[in-house]
């Protein structure tokens, strides 16, 4: 009797695992749109478009492509996308090992603040928090940083983070040694790290929550 029932455990076991193995969810990866673009009934840019997604858009793929498309699922449904505008990976491994909240927003910051390029990550070491090692935390490094053209678009950003904190699922905002929380909603000065780069001068880090 144990036998028989160990057996059925098992032959279901294996059944489970093949039944997931072939699933199309088994393949099923978040891509992150880059740019404004159309999702269409079919692979070919004449295809009606149903939806206009916009940068930092999360769709999930079915690991089904073709004509430089890839079909994702859309709300119950199957829709094309070009795949060039839709991707998982974010080119380095500081982005890529981000949670999904630190992802969208480095795309949102890329269209809307193009004058910012250097973007940091997932890091292993952290001396004051474990939000980068987590991937909750994303570093946008300001341009000219020093000067007033620097200060006023690292402002911009801070404001846009914070403007937009619920559907960027914003923890904090620090920039310029202050730190601004969602809990406190001020800036609130800090203590003195003892370089540009440990006061935050030369970027804004933004905390996410965890997901
Ligand atoms: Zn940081």
């Amino acid at each position: 009797m144990r036998r028989t029932a160990l057996t059925w455990a098992l032959a279901a076991a294996t059944t489970a695992s093949l039944a997931l193995l072939s699933a199309p969810e088994a393949h099923a990866t978040t891509l992150y749109v880059r740019t404004n673009t159309a999702l269409r009934t079919s692979a070919t840019a004449t295809a009606a478009a149903v939806q206009t997604v916009t940068p930092g858009a999360r769709l999930r793929s079915t690991g089904v492509t073709r004509s430089g498309y890839t079909k994702v699922r859309w709300h119950g449904t199957t829709v094309w996308v070009r795949s060039k505008f839709a991707k998982a990976g974010f080119g380095s491994r500081s982005l890529n090992r981000l949670q999904s909240h630190g992802k969208v927003a480095v795309l949102k910051v890329r269209h809307a603040f193009p004058r910012i390029k250097r973007i940091g990550g997932w890091r292993s070491w952290s001396n004051y928090s474990s939000d980068h090692r987590s991937g909750r935390a994303v570093d946008f490094m300001v341009p000219s940083w020093s000067r007033a053209k620097g200060k006023k678009l690292g402002n911009a950003v801070a404001r846009y983070m914070i403007k937009n904190r619920k559907k960027l699922h914003v923890h904090y905002v620090i920039w310029r040694q202050r730190i601004w929380t969602t809990a406190d909603r001020k800036w609130r000065h800090m203590p003195n790290r003892g370089s540009a780069n440990a006061n935050h001068m030369n970027h804004v880090h933004v905390s996410f929550s965890n997901g």
